[in-house]
C-alpha cells in the first residue's frame, strides 16, 4: 500500500484527466511518436511517453502547455528523472502486471472456496 502526500496525489490525479490524455496525444502526434532526445542525437526511437520538460511540481501552470511537453523514450526518461532511479518504472509496471494476474487467480480460487466452505 502506497501512502501518498496530498501533493503527489494531485499529480497522479492529473495524469488521469481527459485534458492530459488529449494534450499527451497531441504531443505524440505532433512529434510522430519519436523520442526528441534521441532525435537530437540523430537517432530514430519510437516512444510513447510524454515528458514535462519543466516538471509538474515546478510549473503546474505549464502542465498542458505543448511547449513544455515532449516525447521521450524510457532510457532518456530515466535520465531526466535520476531521483526515481533507473529501471524503477519497469519495476512498477511489472508489479502491476503481477498484481493483475494474482487478482484473477484469487478470484477464480475464491469461487471454489465458496463452494467448499460456505
Ligand atoms: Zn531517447
Ligand atoms: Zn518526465
Amino acid at each position: 500500500m502506497l501512502l501518498l502526500s496530498g501533493q503527489t496525489d494531485k499529480y497522479i490525479r492529473f495524469y488521469h484527466t481527459k485534458a492530459w490524455h488529449d494534450a499527451r496525444q497531441e504531443t505524440l502526434t505532433r512529434q510522430h511518436y519519436l523520442c526528441q532526445d534521441c532525435l537530437r542525437d540523430g537517432k530514430i526511437t519510437v516512444a510513447k511517453t510524454v515528458h514535462h520538460m519543466v516538471p509538474l511540481r515546478d510549473a503546474w501552470d505549464k502542465r498542458l502547455d505543448q511547449d513544455n511537453l515532449e516525447v521521450i523514450c524510457l532510457e532518456h526518461h530515466n535520465q531526466e528523472h535520476p531521483e526515481k532511479g533507473s529501471g524503477n518504472k519497469k519495476y512498477f509496471k511489472h508489479e502491476a502486471a503481477v498484481k493483475k494476474r494474482s487478482d484473477v487467480f484469487k478470484f477464480s480460487s475464491n469461487k471454489d472456496d465458496d463452494k467448499l466452505f460456505w
